[in-house]
């Protein structure tokens, strides 16, 4: 199996990049999915921010008030360290979870969209690395009308962020998305060309289908080996 990693910063395009690997079948783990379901209302994660952070985070209905929390981390850096250690096993944890699923239903192919694929070190478990890049004006006005944020709001949300020339120099494959959504449909052909290609022997050995064959093959070899000294016996 060949676990792509995408990732990029805010605004620079990697959810665009995503859902262009969906709409060409190409199956996709989204880690940010993963880390709301860790937030849900009884899990083990919703209970551990609960603990940390008090009722004063909830809604009415007992769900984490999300924007409340980010608030209340966005403004305090110990704070965000906090949740992201408290959050991390479950998020690691749901992560494996779905790539599992994925491995069980005999996907070669996938790709693991997460945000912060370095900061984490989740870097190690995915070949090749994907970083969509845009030039620093073109991601602050793309977050701005995304978001509808102002200018201070946008510029405080890069930088809280590991700098994108130096998530670029970590990439496998570079997509640059400064140019038009033309541009970008041009470039990710060639990209899902690239990630799509024939499994190595290491990647195909970590497969279902690999796995399936190793087996088959040492059965195949014990029941030879039998037959063999029951032979040898008789
Ligand atoms: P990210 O997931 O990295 O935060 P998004 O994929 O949401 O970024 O892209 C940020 C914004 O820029 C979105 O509104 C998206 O539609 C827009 N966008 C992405 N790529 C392009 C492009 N090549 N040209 C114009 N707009 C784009």
């Amino acid at each position: 199996m060949r676990i792509v990693g995408l990732t990029g910063g805010i605004g620079s395009g990697k959810s665009t990049v995503s859902n262009l690997f969906k709409s060409h079948g190409v199956p996709v783990v989204d880690a940010d999915v993963v880390a709301r379901d860790v937030l849900k209302k009884g899990t083990g994660g919703w209970k551990e921010v609960v603990t940390a952070f008090g009722e004063q985070i909830l809604q009415d209905d007992g769900e984490v008030d999300r924007p409340k929390l980010g608030q209340i981390v966005f403004s305090d850096p110990s704070k965000r360290q906090l949740l992201n250690r408290l959050l991390a096993p479950y998020i690691s944890s749901g992560i494996i979870k779905e790539i599992l699923k994925l491995w069980l239903k005999g996907s070669k192919v996938i790709v693991l969209d997460i945000p912060l694929l370095f900061e984490v070190k989740m870097d190690r478990w995915t070949k090749p690395i994907i970083v969509v890049w845009v030039d620093p004006e073109t991601q602050l006005r793309r977050l701005m009308a995304r978001d509808g944020s102002n200018e201070e709001d946008a510029r405080n949300r890069i930088e809280a962020q590991m700098p994108l020339d130096l998530k670029r120099s970590q990439a496998d494959i570079v997509i640059d998305n400064t140019g038009s959504m033309d541009d970008l449909n041009e470039r990710f052909k060639e990209v899902c060309k690239e990630v799509t290609r024939p499994l190595t022997w290491k990647e195909f050995a970590l497969s279902r289908q690999g796995a399936l064959l190793a087996f088959f093959s040492v059965v195949v070899g014990v029941v030879a080996l039998n037959k063999a000294s029951n032979g040898n016996v008789s």
